[in-house]
Formats: C-alpha cells, sequence, structure tokens
C-alpha cells in the first residue's frame, strides 16, 4: 500500500500536466488531449485521436484519411458569452496514423499561439471537424493564469544604437525576408512531436521571455521592444545545438541577429538562434534533434557574448520552455 503511494505521488505531476475530454459518437471515438492553465505566450495544443472499429469505414479510411478541422480560441466573456472574435486560429494536421485490420486511429495536432500580452480569465477551445462522414463541434473550457514579466532598460553605445536604428534596404530586406519564412505553414512537415531539448546545457539566463524593454539610444532617444526568446549567458564558441528534428530554412549573417540559423519542425513552427560566430550547418538540410548547429558569440546586435534561442509559431513568438515539455502529448499510459 504504501509503496504504491509513494508511486502514486511520484507520477502526480505527470496527470496533473494534461487533461482529456472523450467523446463517443455512433461511429468513432473522439478524444482531446489539452492543457487545463495556461499563460500568456504559452501555445494552444491540441492533440486529437479518433479511433473506429466500424467495418464500413476502415477501408474507406485507409484511401481518404484526413478530416478536416480546425481550432478556434475565443475569450469567455463574463456574461457566458463567447467573445465575437478569435483570438486565435489554426488548422489541424496529421501526426500519425495506424490502420489495422479491425480498428484503425488517425492522431492530429493543432497550435494557436497567446500573446504575452493575452487577457487573463476563462477561454474557450472550439473544436470543428469532419470525420467518419459527419461533423462535430467540441467545446474545451481552459483558463489563462498569471505571469509575471520583466521590465527593463538596456542601454546601447553608439555601434549597436546604429545597428537598432539602422532602416537600410538590405536590414528591410533581411526582416521582410524572415517573415516569409516565418509565416510559411508547411502541413507536411512534421519533423519533431516530442519535447525539445534546450540548445545549451547552460543554465545561466541573462535575458527571458517575454521582457518588456527599453532600448536607451546613445543619442538620448529610446524605443520600446519586447524579447521574443530566452538569452543564456554563454562565453563565445560554446557548442549550440538543435531543440528538435527540423529542416534548416535559413543559415546566414543578418545585420541585427548576426550569424542567425531558423529550423522548421512542425506546420508554421521554427525555432531560431541568433548572434552565433559560427555556423556549421546549410540552408535545406535536415537536423536531428541535439545535432551541432554551430558556436555562440555576440555577433549582430550583442551587448555582450550570449545565445538567444526563439520559437515562433504562426509568426508569433512563444514561450521556449513549454515546447520542452511533453507539448503534443505524446507520452501515454
Ligand atoms: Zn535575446
Amino acid at each position: 500500500m504504501k509503496k504504491f503511494a509513494v508511486l502514486f505521488l511520484l507520477l502526480l505531476p505527470l496527470f496533473a500536466f494534461s487533461e482529456s475530454k472523450r467523446i463517443e459518437y455512433e461511429d468513432f471515438t473522439f478524444t482531446a488531449f489539452y492543457r487545463q492553465n495556461l499563460q500568456p505566450g504559452d501555445p494552444v495544443f491540441l492533440r486529437l485521436e479518433f479511433e473506429t472499429y466500424k467495418k464500413k469505414f476502415i477501408k474507406k479510411f485507409k484511401a481518404n484519411f484526413i478530416e478536416a478541422g480546425n481550432l478556434e480560441v475565443y475569450r469567455l466573456l463574463d456574461e457566458g458569452k463567447l467573445e465575437e472574435k478569435a483570438t486565435a486560429k489554426s488548422k489541424f494536421y496529421n501526426i500519425e496514423k495506424n490502420v489495422e485490420k479491425k480498428h484503425v486511429k488517425s492522431v492530429l495536432l493543432t497550435a494557436s499561439p497567446l500573446s504575452t500580452w493575452a487577457k487573463l480569465g476563462d477561454y474557450v477551445a472550439k473544436i470543428e471537424f469532419v470525420a467518419f462522414e459527419r461533423r462535430g463541434v467540441v467545446e474545451i473550457p481552459f483558463k489563462i493564469c498569471e505571469k509575471e514579466f520583466i521590465s527593463e532598460t538596456i542601454p546601447l553605445n553608439a555601434s549597436n544604437t546604429k545597428i537598432r536604428t539602422n532602416t537600410s534596404s538590405e536590414r528591410m530586406e533581411q526582416i521582410k525576408r524572415l517573415n516569409a519564412i516565418l509565416d510559411t505553414k508547411n502541413y507536411d512537415a512534421v519533423y519533431e512531436t516530442s519535447s525539445f531539448a534546450p540548445p545549451t546545457p547552460a543554465t545561466r539566463r541573462t535575458s527571458f521571455f517575454g521582457d518588456r524593454r527599453v532600448f536607451a539610444y546613445s543619442n538620448g532617444k529610446s524605443s520600446t521592444s519586447l524579447h521574443y526568446g530566452i538569452d543564456y549567458g554563454v562565453p563565445s564558441g560554446s557548442e549550440v545545438r538543435s531543440c528538435g528534428r527540423g529542416k534548416v530554412v535559413m543559415a546566414e549573417d543578418r545585420i541585427t541577429t548576426g550569424w542567425s540559423v531558423c529550423i522548421e519542425h512542425l506546420p508554421g513552427l521554427y525555432s531560431l538562434y541568433y548572434h552565433m560566430s559560427q555556423l556549421d550547418v546549410q540552408l535545406g538540410q535536415m537536423v536531428e534533434k541535439g545535432e551541432l548547429l554551430g558556436l555562440s558569440g555576440a555577433t549582430g546586435l550583442a551587448t555582450g557574448p550570449h545565445l538567444h534561442w526563439e520559437i515562433r509559431l504562426n509568426m508569433e513568438a512563444i514561450n521556449p520552455d513549454f515546447m520542452t515539455e511533453d507539448f503534443a502529448f505524446s507520452v501515454q499510459e
């Protein structure tokens, strides 16, 4: 009995991590895995499993596997109504299929980002799908809980001020090009569905995700900005490794971010590594989780050597720490 109690306590955080909702339809079972409590800047990930034992669908399902579906996130207003405009929207994509003689299972994933400025309170994740010749609507309640973000003022010297206020066509072109990459959703790009590994074993962080910043320029002027990633205070020359399996979609020297790498991991989901001194990967190459991307440095706009690690989902910067947990609910009982 005692042993069991200890085991239960050890497993408790795992169970607390995700919730699930199961619905038995006439011809199939629908199960959604999700997180009940999120914070501003976290993504809303939903894992959806469709399962059937019905003979009439099994044959058909082989040929026409993907169910149409999308997620819309709405804020729940005081009167119990949903806010008119959706906070976020995303499509489902297939991450796994399992076709057996008497049983088929299709696993889909969808993810929407929540801004670091998202309002706190009650929300509803509205799932719409077409599966097994049936249209379904499922609403899942969740909460956005409070999170404190740091505010800081960063004095920039003349050369960093020059980078930050650079309006050259070259810099504008670089920004436009990266935005075009981050705005691309390839629904076949399903490369990583297990927890990300931090890009460095270093634990010293010099800046955090979502820091509200004021840059104080050397000319007395200033501007505000949001810190999109995590800064690790590592000496130049430290190894930088890919946080997950994926495709190198950018590997180049940029005015603001220095030597930079961008990896595509899932549809609309990218990781970024900035201010490096050396790159060891090339555009178009596939990398494994933990594979060496290059060495850290202080190139671009940097007040000292560090590694900037950032994750973008549908253009929006999301909390990188969220991604080091089981974001796709791939480990199950
Ligand atoms: Zn940074």
